[in-house]
């Protein structure tokens, strides 16, 4: 996620709806009122954003193993091939019927090298230890339920005998959403479980050693919670966002990591896994998701891999433009009369994903979602990211603009978090910091005359302090922690780039996706990699914006 100024916008709501108006209105007076009294940036107070990442393992083929007979429900028939070889063709899917597309070119800009073939790397679940989730899910858009049978491939490569297996459940931080219908494990009911908040513990009868795996299912129902007002997950008047939403295996690492949430931040921390979405919903409902939709029977399949979650938000009211970079299919999903800030989101999204792919890495996933909804601000999962429907609102044009900055954030959040994973609640800033200075790094190649403002804008105007090493819970306020952890790191990147030499520091950037990939770092991780390219001496640097040493 992400931190934006507003103080100084020209805060305009569009005509997404008389509801919106209505709620937002008084908002939006205050707003203006902060703009017209106040040169100081509004504190703003965030919601429980949930995040997703990774970690799991693969398997020799996407289905690696069968259901789980016992869960009632017969699992939707899964087919055999992954859609394609490593670089190969992707299947397009059709677009939604009602859709208007729009397909618009990658440009040629300044400074950015010709990005005319991306290379593609479609994952494949070549990787046979990796988690493997296969659900079967029915969304009944209108009641705003969902019912889905889950089926868990875990693989214990901890390297401990496990007597439990700690699943995160983050629905069930809403009351009364998450209801636990049956557990198995290797098709025998499980009783020996328990449920707490976001955390479900899974006590088995034997323990499962190192190097063996286990298969869990899970049938589970959602009575989804009306959206809160700057939430994700959720309903409101004409869409239904799923974040976080099935029960996942957290990470282990001495322990089953399962951080506490903040008000501000994401807590949660994922292994890369390889997961099978089947869905059935209603005819008239677009869907924007993680991946690639694919026929199944009466299902509509996605299949992702090597991801750290799967998100979907459903819409009857998603309009959509396209684009592709590569065989990188990227798609905007906007509401009626924010078109052009849903081509405009686009176009930014083709220049980043062009030159992410070229300055970082592959382009990590098939597809890519741009999906505008009521939230303050921006967030990120793999393969799709929302974005602020106020941005949509203020968007007039041009790269100067929330819409934009944020936008990019996001999707260098599909490196830095997907691609690149880390521990978000405790180390935020191997992925908050990547994706900020990403940002300048857009800007510098697509806009070179825009380096001044981008700093400004984002950065100088709220006169950061504090170290980039500050962990979600000692941050302050959220402003404190953004102007910490982002803005001191955009700072710190830039200064570490200077030390190092533009060649130097891109090759460091390079060398670091590459090794960290679908993995998760941490803190020695980055500095080993940085200390892999440069002799320079980084202690004064280190001095000014880390509290620890490195
Ligand atoms: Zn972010």
């Amino acid at each position: 996620m992400n931190t934006h100024r507003t103080s100084t916008q020209n805060t305009e709501y569009g005509t997404r709806n008389t509801y919106i108006s209505r709620v937002a209105c008084s908002v939006f007076l205050i707003a203006l009122l902060f703009s017209c009294s106040s040169p100081t940036p509004t504190p703003q107070v965030f919601p429980t954003f949930i995040l997703i990442t990774q970690d799991p393992n693969a398997s020799p083929t996407p289905t690696p193993f069968q259901p789980s007979g016992q869960i009632n429900t017969p699992l939707p028939t899964f087919t055999q091939a992954p859609p394609a070889s490593a670089t190969s063709t992707i299947t397009l899917t059709t677009a939604p019927t009602q859709t208007a597309t729009q397909t618009l070119t990658p440009l040629p800009a300044s400074r950015t090298p010709t990005v005319v073939s991306v290379t593609t790397t479609v994952p494949q679940p070549t990787t046979p230890l990796r988690t493997n989730y296969i659900l079967s899910a029915t969304l009944d858009f209108d009641a705003h339920t969902l019912d889905a049978d889950e089926t868990i491939r875990y693989y214990n490569t901890t390297g401990v005998a496990l007597s439990d297996i700690v699943l995160s459940v983050q629905p069930n931080r809403y009351g009364g959403a998450f209801s636990l219908l049956a557990v198995f494990q290797d098709n025998v009911a499980l009783t020996t479980y328990s449920l707490n908040d976001q955390r479900l513990t899974l006590n088995l009868s034997q323990p499962l050693q190192p190097g063996s795996a286990t298969t869990l299912g899970i049938k589970f129902t959602l009575n989804i919670p009306a959206k809160a007002n700057e939430g994700l997950f959720g309903y409101d008047f004409n869409q239904i966002n799923l974040v976080d939403w099935y029960p996942f295996v957290v990470p282990y690492v001495n322990g089953w990591v399962l951080h506490d949430p903040m008000p501000f931040g994401e807590h949660l921390v994922y292994d890369v896994s390889d997961i099978e979405l089947n869905l059935k919903t209603g005819a008239d409902v677009v869907v924007a998701a993680s991946a690639p939709a694919e026929p199944n029977g009466e299902w509509t399949r996605y299949r992702l891999y090597g991801a750290r979650t799967f998100t979907l938000s459903a819409s009857d009211e998603f309009l959509m433009s396209e684009s592709a970079v590569g065989l990188v299919k990227i798609r905007s999903y906007y509401f009626d009369g924010y078109k052009a800030a849903g081509d405009g989101i686009l176009y930014a999204a083709v220049q980043a994903v062009s030159l992410y792919s070229v300055k970082f890495a592959p382009y990590p996933y098939e597809t890519l979602a741009i999906v505008q909804t009521d939230i303050h601000d921006g967030m990120e999962y793999d393969g799709l990211v929302f974005l602020a429907s106020d941005f949509y609102g203020q968007y007039g044009g041009g790269a100067k603009n929330n819409l934009t900055s944020i936008g990019v954030h996001e999707i260098a959040h599909q490196w830095w978090f997907g691609l690149v994973g880390n521990d978000q609640a405790l180390e935020p800033w191997l992925d908050e910091m990547m994706a900020t200075y990403s940002e300048k790094i857009f800007y510098e190649y697509n806009y070179p005359n825009y380096g001044n403002w981008w700093w400004q804008f984002r950065v100088d105007y709220f006169s950061p302090t504090g170290y980039v090493d500050t962990p979600i819970y000692s941050g302050g306020t959220f402003r404190a922690y953004t102007n910490a952890v982002y803005l001191r790191g955009a700072h710190f990147m830039e200064d570490l780039r200077v030390r190092m030499g533009d060649d130097d520091f891109f090759a460091f950037l390079k060398d670091y996706a590459a090794r960290y990939s679908r993995g998760r770092v941490t803190t020695n991780d980055f500095f080993n990699t940085v200390r892999a390219h440069t002799g320079a001496d980084l202690s004064d640097v280190m001095m000014e914006y880390f509290s620890g040493s490195y």
